[in-house]
């Protein structure tokens, strides 16, 4: 069993973890940063180890430091929370290389969801609907414009190591195909060090679909329903919701079983997430997150469980505490991504914070690092909280989130809070009448 857990992250999604391991009796260690020695992750936990100076290079992504403190505290498992370490293939091979547990599936299963081809070669074998394209990697521009007539423009080229909405460029016709094609291929090598890339048909209004799914590593896998992620900025989300108000429990159980049916069959342990954009009924694949999400709250309000406790589990060999017929959805849930950022071009905002007061009341969650007199440090993310709230239906979250926004008060930095007041005045946000580029469209026209 697990005694000690070290915790290789910072912020919200730290103490997300710290909190988990403490209701299961078990100890936490963090880690941090020369520019973190006065974090909430920090201070919360049981113990803590300084790994190294501000960039994360050098401290929240060195493995040799993060093994160290694991040997100097004696923590026997590792919880990567998201980003940074979470994803790192190798970092997993050299934990279980220590006789250390990592809290999260198999390096060779992180390895085949992060690379995208073999990914979507991967889902399609396994049954999983895909966003038609090319099959594979895509050697050369003349390649790549034969598909481009095959397949019908308007296409996107997608660099195979991508991530975080980088390595991703749109030609809208065969002219744009050279500069699209050189720079997705450009920012997969300066980016993720790879230039492989491939092609798929873009999809004109799709909402962001992604099916939570959670494994035991014995064949037992469920899902847990899907979130609408399709409020995005650069590819990136900003507000998240379950269930999706476009998808009826019919398709949900549809999408669902492929899912699940997915993971179990390659053994897959632990929380993931499937992504999919949903056009006209259709599901199609277009990646797989091999780790907790941001927005996994409004996941576990609908169905009341606690995803990290449920993978600390797994990782201990127990099974999974739920059953898919446990699993039933209770109301509708909503997050909001509080960052440090400067509106209307959502710069970073670091900086002291003055006066923190969090939200409350029924049905009302704030998972943040933030505390009165803290400095948010500028190297990191701008994440600085997650607002997730949960009604007895749609309607019901959306005034708890209008009265909880009320309720927040972060002084000192710029926050992305006035855009949530904002958007909660729109009928198609009230009335979830939204796809992936209603954002963008709403922020070229209002801010
Ligand atoms: P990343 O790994 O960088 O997050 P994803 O493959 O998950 O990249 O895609 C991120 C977002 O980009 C999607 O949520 C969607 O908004 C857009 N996108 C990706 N593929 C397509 C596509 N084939 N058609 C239309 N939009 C797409």
């Amino acid at each position: 069993m697990i005694e000690k857990i070290l915790v290789a992250n910072r912020g919200e999604i730290a103490l997300r973890v710290i909190r988990a391991a403490r209701e299961m009796g078990i100890q936490s260690v963090a880690v941090h940063s020369t520019a973190d020695s006065d974090a909430m992750h920090v201070r919360m936990a049981d113990e803590s180890v300084c790994i190294g100076p501000a960039p994360s290079p050098q401290s929240y992504l060195s493995i040799p430091a993060i093994i160290a403190a694991c040997e100097i505290t004696g923590a026997q498992a590792i919880h990567p929370g998201y980003g940074f370490l979470s994803e790192n293939a190798s970092f997993v091979q050299i934990i279980e290389d220590h006789g250390l547990t990592f809290i999260g599936p198999t390096a060779e299963h992180i390895r085949i969801m992060g690379d995208k081809i073999t990914a979507k070669d991967t889902m399609k074998a396994l049954g999983v609907p895909c966003v038609p394209g090319s099959d594979g990697g895509v050697p050369d521009l003349e390649t790549a414009l034969k598909i481009g007539e095959e397949i019908g423009y308007p296409v996107i080229i997608k660099a195979t190591a991508g991530g975080g909405g980088k390595g991703m460029k749109v030609a809208r016709n065969a002219s744009e195909m050279k500069s699209a094609f050189q720079t997705a291929r450009a920012e997969g090598k300066s980016n993720f060090g790879n230039d492989e890339v491939y092609v798929e048909k873009y999809l004109q209004t799709p909402r962001h679909i992604e099916i939570q799914v959670f494994g035991d590593g014995k064949g037992t896998a469920v899902h847990l329903g899907e979130r609408d992620c399709s409020l995005q900025r650069r590819h990136q989300k900003v507000f998240e919701e379950a269930p999706g108000p476009s998808i009826s429990a019919e398709e949900r159980a549809r999408i669902g079983k492929i899912c699940a049916d997915a993971v179990a069959k390659i053994n897959y342990i632990g929380a993931g997430t499937i992504e999919f954009l949903y056009e006209d009924g259709e599901f199609y694949f277009i990646e797989m997150n091999t780790r907790l999400q941001v927005e996994h709250p409004v996941t576990e309000a609908i169905f009341g469980v606690d995803l990290v406790r449920e993978q600390i589990r797994v990782a201990e060999g127990l099974p999974m505490s739920f059953t898919q017929d446990d699993l039933q959805i209770n109301g509708a849930a909503i997050e909001v991504r509080i960052n440090a950022e400067r509106l209307p071009n959502f710069a970073p905002c670091p900086g002291r914070i003055t006066q923190y007061h969090a939200p409350g009341g029924l049905g009302v969650r704030m998972d943040s690092a933030l505390y009165d007199g803290y400095s948010i440090p500028p190297y990191y993310d701008s994440l600085i909280g997650k607002l997730i709230v949960h009604g007895r239906d749609r309607r019901e979250a959306l005034a708890r989130l209008h009265r909880a926004l009320g309720e927040l008060i972060v002084d000192g930095v710029d926050t992305t809070v006035p855009l949530f007041n904002a958007l909660l005045q729109e009928d198609d946000i009230l009335e979830g009448n939204y796809n992936i580029h209603w954002l963008e469209r709403w922020l070229a026209a209002n801010m």
